[in-house]
């Protein structure tokens, strides 16, 4: 799949709250950093001309092949290096504000602490806020295709160092695996200990059905955000609901159906929820591994789904109210010359 974003695109401010910090990274960049590193990562997981990643099955992407690629990225430079190539693109296309989600025992998989990988994610965020102007904050991530005895683990470490830079919780990895309500108690562990408010978003409705979703909000607090939630679609009543409650749906088209969550763009929801008056932003998710970016998928929701200038600049403005940064950090973004009159809603 390719994408030919034009200049009107590119003019549009957008805002991105979902993208795993590992899945940005190109093949190139791993590769490269495969070679800094010493590591011989797996050919198969590239194609035949070395140009994108190659995968079986949703569940061979998001385990196998995201975990390979993810073994090239090793130290708090790595981290920083990754970060920065992704904030750059975004901000060279036209994005003022980025929420990239870590997956906590990540760095304990290649030998790096979670503080190290943190701080190398930071410092990114400094030097590409100082050199382009666009601000980016963390959401740290629960990863629940594991044993539920390293999520433990997992919420311990997020609870013991809250960076000022995280600003959200989510629970995250293989959808299928581990009940949802069993991982309240972690959530509990982590706000009683993080000393702050943390923004709560979960991944639920992508590879699982509405069922995942409803699980999500049962929790406490419920989370204001899903990650994609597109499934909700199987329910007509859980989009009357997730409308009455003001939920955002952080949509990622292209991930969807690259991973095969539908077959085509032609039979992806984007639409049908938009014109539900579900609240929707637009994401790449995993762009670095999809070959995407948030950019393409502005433009494929112009392409693909109908969506109005006014409709794009409707996701930039959600995710940055949804954004889970503080006030001021937010009027800050929502008062640049973008969003004066005339871009704004009737
Ligand atoms: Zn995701």
């Amino acid at each position: 799949m390719s994408f030919v974003i034009d200049a009107q695109i590119l003019n549009i401010p957008k805002a991105e709250l979902h993208v795993h910090i590992e899945g940005t990274v190109t093949p190139d960049m791993a590769r490269r950093k495969a070679g800094e590193n010493n590591i011989r990562l797996d050919p198969a997981i590239f194609s035949a001309d070395g140009a994108r990643y190659q995968w079986r099955d949703f569940y061979h992407l998001v385990t196998d092949v995201y975990s390979e690629m993810a073994r090239a990225i090793r130290t708090r430079q790595d981290y920083e290096d990754i970060t920065y190539d992704y904030l750059t693109r975004c901000a060279a296309e036209g994005s003022i504000y980025e929420e990239l989600i870590i997956w906590c025992s990540q760095g304990d998989a290649v030998g790096l602490s979670y503080a190290d990988m943190v701080e190398g994610m930071a410092a990114a965020i400094d030097r590409a806020e100082t050199n382009t102007g666009i601000i980016a904050r963390l959401n740290t991530a629960l990863v629940r295709h594991q044993p539920f005895e390293n999520v433990r683990r997992e919420a311990e470490t997020i609870a013991a160092y809250p960076h000022p830079y995280i600003v959200g919780l989510d629970l995250a990895g293989g959808e299928c695996s581990g009940d949802i309500p069993q991982y309240q108690p972690l959530f509990d562990l982590i706000f009683a200990r993080f000393g702050r408010p943390l923004g709560m978003r979960l991944h639920a409705g992508e590879a699982a059905g509405p069922e995942n979703i409803r699980a999500a909000l049962a929790l406490h607090p419920a989370p204001l955000r899903i990650g994609h939630g597109v499934r909700c679609i199987e329910d007509e009543a859980l989009v009357q609901e997730l409308v009455a409650r003001k939920v955002v749906l952080e949509i990622c088209p292209t991930s969807n159906v690259l991973a095969g969550i539908y077959n085509s763009y032609a039979n992806h929801p984007l639409r049908r929820l938009q014109d539900a008056g579900v609240r929707i932003c637009l994401n790449a998710d995993d762009p670095g591994l999809f070959g995407c970016s948030l950019a393409g998928e502005y433009q494929v929701a112009r392409d693909h789904f109908g969506f109005s200038d006014h409709e794009l600049m409707q996701s930039t403005r959600t995710a940055l109210a949804a954004a889970f940064c503080d006030d001021l950090t937010r009027q800050t973004l929502l008062s640049q010359r973008a969003f004066v009159p005339g871009l704004r809603d009737p």
